[in-house]
């Protein structure tokens, strides 16, 4: 029997907190491109971000496993959580590969919005060498902005990007924040676990971030 290689989406995101979007998001591109896995990554620091306005990385990482526990199709990685420092996309996608032990093809899924900033990042040829890029857009995204955008990488790179619109990704991570602050509802937007952690632990009460656990 010839080895089936396997394939295995790498979905980054901040997931501050993760949403009802993100999992949408990731179920359908998992059974688009018949991955094995999704593997949901926490960001770590990455370059763009001021991270001390972000919840901390044991609170992002709990909630990622409370929302993701009941797929058995998803996975959650520390990987970028554990280090320190800033946090490049391709050196965790390095460090996965050399985890593999077998031949694996990746998927690297996030919100479109990173296209845009893509040529900036850390070794970008290499990257989309090593993993297909999956862009996600929300409904009333700018899709003119975004397909001109992927044109241009295609024919710099010499790769292909994929991007699909998913309609629950209307749902973003800022808007529950600012829901909560306001003490909104945001009932039906997360897991009910998620939910309920964020009741526990008072996030998002403030506009500073929440210390270590
Ligand atoms: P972001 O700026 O927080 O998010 C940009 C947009 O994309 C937001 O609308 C966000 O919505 C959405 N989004 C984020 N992750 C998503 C996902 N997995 N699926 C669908 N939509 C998603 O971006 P970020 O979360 O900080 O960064 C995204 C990924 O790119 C991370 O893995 C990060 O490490 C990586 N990155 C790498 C570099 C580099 O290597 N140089 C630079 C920048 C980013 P919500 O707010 O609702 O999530």
């Amino acid at each position: 029997m010839r080895n089936h290689i396997k394939k295995y989406g790498i979905m980054g995101g901040t997931f501050d907190p993760i949403h009802v979007g993100h999992l949408v998001i990731a179920e359908e591109i998992r059974c688009k491109f018949k991955l094995d896995k999704v593997i949901f990554i926490p960001a770590g620091n990455p370059p763009h971000k001021d991270f001390s306005k972000i919840t901390s990385g044991d609170h992002r990482y709990q909630m990622t496993l409370l929302a993701t526990i009941s797929n058995p199709f998803f996975d959650v990685s520390s990987i970028e959580l554990d280090k320190k420092g800033v946090t490049y996309t391709i050196d965790t996608i390095i460090e996965l590969k050399k985890c593999c032990k077998d031949k694996a093809e990746f998927y690297f899924i996030t919100g479109a919005d990173s296209l845009l900033e893509l040529s900036t990042w850390k070794n970008v040829d290499q990257l989309l060498n090593m993993c297909k890029f999956v862009a996600a857009t929300r409904p009333g995204f700018q899709m003119s902005k975004i397909e001109t955008k992927v044109k241009e990488l295609e024919s710099k790179y010499n790769q292909g990007i994929y991007t699909i619109s998913v309609p629950a990704l209307q749902i973003s991570s800022t808007d529950i924040r600012n829901r909560i602050k306001e003490g909104d509802s945001v009932k039906y937007l997360l897991p009910e676990s998620v939910e309920s952690y964020i009741i526990k632990h008072k996030l998002y009460l403030e506009n500073v971030a929440k210390g270590c656990l």
